[in-house]
Formats: structure tokens, C-alpha cells, sequence
């Protein structure tokens, strides 16, 4: 029997994830705190209660199930007590319309194959592939070695998706089973990297080195975010950073997007930061101020 891992989403037929044609999977968890995050259903490594008011049609199911009493009116006014919550998901079964969901399932490997699997002949004709993102998929290691091993025993190309927070010989022992890494080197300036991620990049800085010296093809991503590192300066030094890399293919800038903001309300958390997107002219600045080191950037 396969074993279990968290998963929140499987997004099939994706793009932006790697070469081809691929399906995406997102295993929960993460133990970085980037302020702009998109995905903050990825933070926890737990299931978590979402609530979508729009769909609620007041059936009051939620209410008579929820052994905690979670649900409640307080003043007249729809309330969840979410510090009550154990997220056993009972709610969400029994809330026809949807306005109640789980964020996050336990998935048997074989389950998640079942799924990659289908879309071989899209991957086979593309160069495409299945890619592990998260969250960090890295702090799921036994359950994405089991995912990864399924996938190359099927041909399938694999990638992994990482931040690259955690010790290196995690990323060593799945190395061989991977076929190409999207690492991500968000912030340069340690103090600044504390404060907007949660956590320190020594270790994030030294993996990558590491990496670089490994015979693996790899990326390296920076979401660009406006007023944090968004200027031709930072961008530089992280540029000369990983100048001369032998397996670096590319080195990709991701523009800010805000299309997570509603989803920390779903979750019942703060959305406290919201940037504006960045303006093209302002990429192609950043990704000027990168070529000067690296030859294949992207924007
Ligand atoms: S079960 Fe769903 S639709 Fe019914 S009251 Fe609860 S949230 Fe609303
Ligand atoms: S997930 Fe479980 S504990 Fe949480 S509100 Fe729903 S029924 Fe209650």
C-alpha cells in the first residue's frame, strides 16, 4: 500500500510549471511566510476549513453538525469561532451548496498517480511532465519520494518547485529521481529576507550553491513584489549570485499577482500587505539589470 501525503490541489494541463504540458500537484505545508503569498491554503500542513459566505444559502447543516460550535450568530450575525475548529471537515461534507470546503486532503500516492497519470499522452507529445509544488513539497519528503520514484518508473518527466529551506541532504536524496528544479531566491539582504519571508536565506543560499555544483539542470525564480525587491539593485545581486551556475538554465522573474487576496478571507486570516503588480517597463528593467550576469532570463 502506497503511503499518504497532504495534498490541496492537482492542477492538470499547466504551463508556467515546467517544460510541456504537465500536471501540477501542490502538497501542503510550508514553513516559509512570504507576505505576498497567493496560496496561504498551502501554510499549514493540515486540512483547514474554508468558508465561501456567497454560496451559503442558510440551510443551517453546518450548525446542527459541528460538535464544537464553530457555527454560531453572534448578534445577528454569521460568526465561526475558528479557534473551536479541529478541522475534521464534517461541515464541509454536509454543506450541499459549497460554501463550505476543506482546504487540503490526504491523498494515497496511487491516488495522486491515478490522477498524473492521465495525462501522459499530453506530456509525451509536449516534453512535459509532472511538477511537485507546495507550499515546500521538500518538508513531504518520504511521501514526494514515493511520488517522484512512481513518475520515473512511469518515463514521466518529474520537477520540483522549492523554496529550499531545509537541511541539504533532503534535497540530495531525491536528487536522482528529479529531473528539473524551479528553485526560488526571493530576497538577497538577509534582514530584509527575515522580515518579508519569515526566515533567514543563509541555509536557502548555501542549498543552492550546493545545488550548482550537482549535475541537475535547475531555474531560479524571484516573484517580483513592488517596494520590497523590486529595484535594479537587488535584482542584480541576486543575479551575480548565481552568475556562472553550469546547470542553470534560466533565470526567471515572476510578477506579483493579488489574485490570492480573497482566499486569506476564505481561511478566516489577515491579507495584510497588497502590492500593485508590476508595469512591464519596470520587468524589463529588472531583467536588464539581471543579464548583465545571467544570460537567459525571463520575464
Ligand atoms: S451548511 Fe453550508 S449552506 Fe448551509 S448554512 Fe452552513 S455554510 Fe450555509
Ligand atoms: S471542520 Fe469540524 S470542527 Fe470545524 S467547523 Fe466543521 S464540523 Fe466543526
Amino acid at each position: 500500500m502506497s503511503s499518504q501525503g497532504i495534498v490541496f490541489n492537482i492542477q492538470r494541463f499547466s504551463i508556467h510549471d515546467g517544460p510541456g504540458i504537465r500536471t501540477t500537484v501542490f502538497l501542503k505545508g510550508c514553513n516559509n511566510r512570504c507576505v505576498w503569498c497567493h496560496n496561504p491554503e498551502s501554510h499549514e500542513k493540515k486540512p483547514e476549513l474554508q468558508y465561501f459566505p456567497e454560496r451559503c444559502i442558510g440551510c443551517g447543516q453546518c450548525f446542527s453538525i459541528c460538535a464544537n460550535s464553530v457555527h454560531a450568530m453572534v448578534n445577528g450575525a454569521r460568526v465561526l469561532k475558528r479557534d473551536l475548529c479541529t478541522n475534521c471537515g464534517k461541515c464541509a461534507e454536509a454543506c450541499y451548496s459549497g460554501a463550505l470546503e476543506m482546504a487540503g486532503r490526504f491523498m494515497s500516492a496511487d491516488q495522486v498517480m491515478e490522477e498524473v497519470i492521465k495525462d501522459k499522452v499530453y506530456y509525451d507529445n509536449s516534453n512535459g511532465g509532472v511538477t511537485f509544488s507546495g507550499g515546500e513539497p521538500l518538508l513531504q519528503k518520504d511521501f514526494l519520494k514515493e511520488l517522484l520514484f512512481a513518475s520515473k518508473s512511469q518515463s514521466i518527466h518529474t520537477a520540483v518547485q522549492t523554496a529550499g529551506n531545509y537541511e541539504w541532504s533532503i534535497l540530495e536524496s531525491l536528487l536522482h529521481l528529479i529531473d528539473f528544479i524551479m528553485y526560488d531566491l526571493k530576497i538577497y539582504d538577509y534582514d530584509k529576507h527575515v522580515k518579508y519571508t519569515g526566515v533567514g536565506n543563509t541555509r536557502i543560499l548555501q542549498n543552492l550553491k550546493l545545488l550548482s555544483e550537482t549535475d541537475k539542470v535547475f531555474a531560479v525564480r524571484t516573484p517580483v513584489i513592488a517596494d520590497i525587491n523590486d529595484s535594479p539593485e537587488e535584482i542584480s545581486k541576486i543575479a551575480e549570485t548565481i552568475k556562472g551556475f553550469p546547470g542553470l538554465l534560466y533565470y526567471e522573474l515572476i510578477p506579483y499577482h493579488n489574485l490570492g487576496a480573497s482566499k486569506y478571507r476564505h481561511l478566516g486570516k489577515e491579507y495584510i500587505y497588497n502590492f500593485s503588480a508590476p508595469a512591464n517597463e519596470k520587468l524589463r528593467l529588472l531583467a536588464n539589470a539581471a543579464s548583465i550576469h545571467v544570460k537567459n532570463v525571463r520575464c
